[in-house]
Parts: structure tokens; C-alpha cells; sequence
């Protein structure tokens, strides 16, 4: 039995969309010793004629493999991102509680400007010209303190020059 014997009236193998799968067909049509229309011995539906899904699978998973790892890194670095994020907002929003919570206790305290000949100590409130207002949360070693604004926890400097 040869493959290149097909004609009009013979069996091929062919893939058969309502069996769904590989099924002996009787061609009914051929162009250029190609069968275009078959009969599924099986069913008996007629359809167009499709290669064999066993030698399609074969071409199919050697390109889906290269596609499929880049997918799975990319889907990784996905995940790792938006873990990163929302650790990002559960910090900022941690930072937010603990603001508002400095400002409740410093409601009526004097806030004086932020400058890096200053005198600030522990509970001081500053206002900074860029990171707004900020609550002197430590004095630090070597003339700087922590300050905690409503975005971040930023080391300033003070007595600078005293
Ligand atoms: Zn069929």
C-alpha cells in the first residue's frame, strides 16, 4: 500500500472532525493528487479533507515548546511583580496608619519648617518644603534624625553647623 497511489474512489487517512480523530477516508475529490473531499468510512460525514492530527501534533509541540517557556517566565515575572507591588502598598499603607496616628497625638503641637540647622528632637513636628509634614520619630547619631512622612521614613539632617 503507497501513499502516492491516492485517487478518487481510494482511502486515505484522514483526520475526521466528527469522530475527532485519525480515520480511514474514502476520497470523493482531489487537486493535484491532493484529496480535497473525503468520506469518513466511519460516520459517513463528508468533509473537507484534513491531515492526520498525529503527524500535525508532531510539528505543533516542538513549536509550542519554546513558545510555552517563555510564557511560563513571563507569567512568573508577573507574579513576582505584583507581589512586589502589593508588599509596596501594604507598606505605604502601614506608613499612612502610623501618620495618622502621629497626627492625632500632635494635633495641637507647634509644627515648625524643617531646616538643616534646626534644633528637632523625639515627638518634634516638622514641615518639609518637599516631603510635607513629618513627625521626628528617633534622633539618630551624628546630628540626624527619623522622620516619618506620610509616604516614607526619611533620615534628615539637623544642628547642621552647630
Ligand atoms: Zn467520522
Amino acid at each position: 500500500m503507497s501513499g502516492r497511489n491516492l485517487s478518487v474512489g481510494g482511502n486515505c487517512d484522514a483526520y475526521c472532525t466528527r469522530c475527532k480523530m485519525d480515520l480511514a477516508h474514502t476520497i470523493v475529490a482531489m487537486v493535484e493528487g491532493t484529496p480535497v473531499q473525503v468520506i469518513c468510512n466511519t460516520c459517513n460525514g463528508a468533509h473537507k479533507y484534513r491531515a492526520p492530527k498525529s503527524a500535525e501534533k508532531a510539528g505543533r509541540s516542538a513549536a509550542s515548546k519554546s513558545t510555552g517557556t517563555r510564557g511560563t517566565s513571563t507569567r512568573a515575572t508577573g507574579a513576582r511583580k505584583a507581589a512586589s507591588e502589593a508588599a509596596a502598598e501594604k507598606e505605604l499603607k502601614e506608613l499612612r496608619r502610623r501618620w495618622d496616628a502621629e497626627i492625632g497625638k500632635h494635633a495641637d503641637a507647634p509644627t515648625r519648617p524643617y531646616d538643616v540647622r534646626g534644633d528637632f528632637g523625639k515627638d518634634d513636628v516638622i514641615e518639609h518644603s518637599k516631603f510635607g509634614v513629618g513627625f521626628v520619630v528617633e534622633e539618630l547619631q551624628d546630628k540626624r534624625i527619623k522622620v516619618l512622612f506620610q509616604d516614607a521614613e526619611r533620615t534628615l539632617i539637623c544642628r547642621h553647623g552647630s
